[in-house]
């Protein structure tokens, strides 16, 4: 770790993370004196309040993200070696994320040793030492609309360098800063609140400053919730504070929040469900840090709840994540959020004000802070004893290695062993092909390639968390998905042995090499089995070469090639040399090169059932009303992952008419752009020429229903429709209690389990997927009616579950309906998938599904345009 002060060393990691640059406000503050002037007493070298760099008095106007970042670097510069600022990076919008790290002068000098004393307290090569000091991580602001916690970050930090309890607390511990998670959506959020104020706070509930607009500023800039995305990783504010988190592994971890304004404050325990695989020390230890919050906020005569509505079951939470990592994660809200503004007239007229809010969470802070000085040793003591009861518990497994491979598509076992690499497990590959067996003595082979396991490692539990299949609980109450299962998600091979017999290396498999050739002949032939095919169609179609899909099975140099397979004819040399260096980018691809048109089964290469891939011109129309983490999702998908051109576009701006800029239509879940039903006969006509109309969810729905006159309702869920009326009046004369009906509504509710759908492997669509896939199902899967039409691509069979929790009733009424339909009009179609395909971006299995779909369907050509002239 390089931080802000010290001589930069080099490192065999490199410096992933750089020292923060002052800035020239800085220096220009420093130079003319302005904190002694500003400040008020004390002289230039103290550490100035907030105040004197904000001018304003924390919690009586919103801070800025540069305001608040310039009052860390100025605390530091003045901290008398306490502190340190270590850049993260930048975020999408240029923001630099920044942690602050607090400690004694001595303590913080020899951080790099102290981090690596914590790792080997992790990996078990060393025990607690006394001088070893306890890592307690603050997280503030993950949301960007909940503005409290990062006012109180600046506060807690002030009171820490400047008061004479505070200085105690250094000798114990490291304390880790992390004063703004999510810079952009705070922005997004200050920004818009800013401009609706009036000359003062307006406390009633109905006035603009309460009413924040779409999509609010949760989020970070591609739409994603950064607080469902800890074990995930998707995101770059995630993979670098989990980098930074690596080297210096903390014992405490809180995320601070806030949640519905009139609640009064909560922290831990957390709520039923708790994830299986948290270790019971770290439970223990939510109580007494629960205990010790309790008796600071009953000294200051202020209420709290603990044990309701924060659960601790999905892993990628900030409180979860951090305990099945070893820490004692915590999650504290204070009641405020997007709608509270500067003050909030709750119902019993009490004014909640920002103010308000930043004193709690400052309290509560540091209550946890004089709390973990107090347990240092013990806290350390059981972050060792944690790891090693992990790795027994792991040897005790009977199958305790998982190998996981996906020879289709070597690209996903890539992405998913780069996952669990990024926090910290262990994983080794089979560097040549050999066998398995379990411990029923099953023997299986295991492919050169495959990534192996060993549950019995000092993270186990966190690696049984994330990619084992099911996560029971008796408990019914989620307060997000109930499954996770990464093999699923990922679309990879899993099976459970107890030892095997290959070549066993550290890390990854290293990528194929480049295959060479596979285009000196007229034709360049691309197996659909290939995961990246679809992708290489859309580049060599914008490059300006031909490109043609099959739409029927066909064998060549027997060689089988079934629909969805790509046809590159390369009559000359430079496009031979364009379709070499397009490939370069595709290791795994291996074209089949041939100068001849016949077939030895099924289509020439001739035939009109090889039908031409145009270059695709791609619009996302959402808006408000959308769902904004899907609509990110799309976003982040084609521009960051595929690093292919998509349009955003209004809802509101793509009427029929509009059209034509476009070959592609993607609609998220959330409705349809103006003008799609009254002027369908325009829309119906861009379908027929070649367009795609890919939608999602409830948008999927509209189409079908609004637009293509089909039903797609479902009878409802609730019991009533099979309950007799005589059975309901006897339900009726019957107690009950609210817990009951508590119980009985939770029972119907699907929080979000994983299924298996049964794919038509004969279709263009299904390309490259085998006879079923794991889908995620939320809220209310409903299906297409659609048996017997040739519409429909995937279904839900006699549907299995496969993870998590779903209420019977839900299972029975999808089973035959469809998942995803094709519905084709003249030489275009529209998709309409039931549900996300893009659950926040770990959901790779199915991402295939949208690649086919945008760059294989797609029949319009679009005339270039015109290049805009400089003239005016
Ligand atoms: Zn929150």
């Amino acid at each position: 770790m390089f931080l802000k002060g010290q001589r930069p060393r080099p490192s065999p990691s490199g410096p992933r993370t750089k020292p923060m640059n002052p800035t020239n406000l800085l220096f220009a503050l420093l130079a003319s004196g302005f904190f002694l002037t500003q400040g008020g007493k004390g002289n230039a070298q103290d550490v100035p309040s907030p105040q004197a760099v904000l001018g304003h008095e924390i919690g009586t106007k919103f801070s800025r993200y540069r305001e608040i970042r310039l009052w860390f670097e100025i605390a530091a510069s003045r901290s008398k070696g306490r502190m340190k600022v270590q850049s993260l990076g930048r975020t999408a919008q240029g923001q630099e994320l920044f942690l602050s790290l607090i400690s004694s002068e001595s303590q913080l000098a020899r951080l790099n040793r102290i981090g690596e004393e914590l790792q080997a307290l992790v990996s078990g090569n060393n025990r607690p030492k006394n001088q070893t000091p306890a890592v307690v991580w603050l997280s503030f602001g993950v949301h960007g609309n909940e503005p409290s916690p990062s006012e109180a970050a600046m506060d807690l930090c002030h009171r820490l360098l400047t008061s004479a309890e505070g200085k105690k607390l250094l000798e114990k511990l490291v304390i880790v800063i992390d004063p703004c998670l999510n810079p952009d959506g705070r922005e997004r959020y200050v920004s818009a609140l800013v401009s609706r104020l009036g000359k003062d706070p307006d406390p009633d509930p109905l006035s603009f400053e309460h009413r924040e607009p779409w999509p609010g500023g949760r989020t970070n800039h591609f739409l994603q919730d950064l607080n469902r995305d800890w074990a995930f990783q998707t995101q770059l504010e995630t993979k670098a504070r989990i980098r930074a988190w690596l080297k210096l592994p903390p014992q405490v971890h809180v995320d601070f929040h806030e949640m519905w304004a009139e609640r009064e404050y909560f922290f831990f325990p957390a709520e039923l469900p708790v994830h299986r695989s948290v270790p019971r020390s770290v439970l223990r230890w939510h109580k007494v840090f629960g205990e010790a919050n309790a008796q600071a906020f009953d000294a200051k005569g202020w209420r709290f709840y603990s044990g309701e509505d924060f659960d601790l079951f999905y892993p990628g939470y900030g409180d979860s994540w951090p305990s099945l990592m070893g820490a004692v994660g915590m999650t504290y809200e204070v009641g405020g959020h997007g709608n509270a503004a500067l003050a909030y007239r709750r119902p019993d007229g009490r004014i909640w004000t920002l103010a308000d809010r930043v004193q709690r969470h400052s309290e509560a802070a540091w209550s946890t802070l004089l709390t973990a000085a107090a347990h240092k040793d013990a806290l350390l003591r059981d972050f060792y004893q944690l790891h090693r009861d992990a790795e027994l518990e792991g040897r005790g497994l009977k199958d305790r290695l998982l190998v996981l491979s996906s020879p289709k598509d070597p690209g996903r076992v890539r992405a998913l062993g780069s996952l669990l690499l990024a926090q910290g497990l262990k994983l080794s590959y089979a560097s040549a092909e050999g066998r398995g067996r379990d411990s029923r003595g099953r023997t299986y082979p295991v492919l050169k390639g495959s990534l192996i396991l060993d549950f019995a490692q000092a993270r186990g539990r966190l690696a049984r968390a994330l990619l084992e299949r099911e996560s029971s609980v008796s408990h019914l109450y989620f307060y997000d998905v109930s499954a996770w299962s990464l093999p699923l998600a990922y679309g990879v091979r899993e099976r459970r042995m107890s030892e095997v017999d290959v070549p066993l290396r550290t890390g990854l498999p290293p990528l194929p090499s480049a295959a060479p050739g596979g285009v000196e002949g007229l034709f360049s032939l691309v197996s659909a089995k290939r995961g990246n095919s679809p992708l290489l169609a859309a580049r060599a179609s914008a490059a300006g070469l031909e490109v043609r899909v099959a739409t029927k099975a066909f064998r060549i140099a027997g060689q089988d090639f079934g629909p969805g397979s790509l046809v590159i004819p390369t009559p000359s040399k430079a496009q031979r040399s364009l379709l070499a260096g397009l490939l370069k980018a595709f290791p795994d691809l291996r074209p089949l090169s041939t100068n001849r048109s016949r077939s030895e089964r099924g289509p020439d290469l001739g035939s009109p059932s090889f039908a031409p891939c145009v270059p695709v011109r791609a619009a996302l129309a959402f808006g408000e009303g959308t769902d904004p983490n899907l609509a990110g999702a799309l976003w982040f998908l084609f521009e960051q992952r595929l690093g292919l051109p998509l349009h955003r576009i209004p809802l509101a701006s793509l009427s029929p008419q509009n059209l034509s800029h476009f070959n592609l239509v993607i609609l998220p879940d959330g409705g349809l752009p103006s003008g799609w039903t009254s002027q369908r006969s325009t829309l119906e006509r861009w379908v027929r020429e070649g367009g795609v109309v890919l939608a999602i969810g409830s948008s999927a729905r509209a189409i079908h229903r609004r637009i293509l006159g089909g039903k797609s309702q479902v009878p409802s869920t609730g019991t009533s429709s099979k309950t007799s009326p005589k059975k309901n009046e006897r339900q009726a004369l019957r107690w009950t209690t609210p817990d009951q009906l508590a119980r009985e509504s939770r029972e119907r509710r699907n929080p979000g389990a994983i299924v298996e759908v049964r794919l038509d492997p004969r279709r263009l669509l299904a390309a490259g997927y085998g006879k079923t896939i794991p889908v995620l199902v939320r809220g209310r899967p409903q299906g297409f009616p659609e048996e017997g039409k040739g519409r429909i691509v995937a279904f839900y069979g006699k549907t299995k579950r496969l993870s998590g929790y779903i209420p019977e009733a839900s299972l029975r009424k999808l089973e035959g309906r469809g998942y995803l339909l094709q519905i084709p009009l003249g030489k275009g179609a529209f998709v309409l998938f039931d549900q996300n395909p893009q659950f926040r971006l770990f959901w790779h299995g199915l991402t295939r599904l949208l690649l086919n779909a945008s760059f294989l369907l797609p029949r319009r050509r679009i005339p270039p345009f015109p290049t805009p002239s400089n003239g005016r």
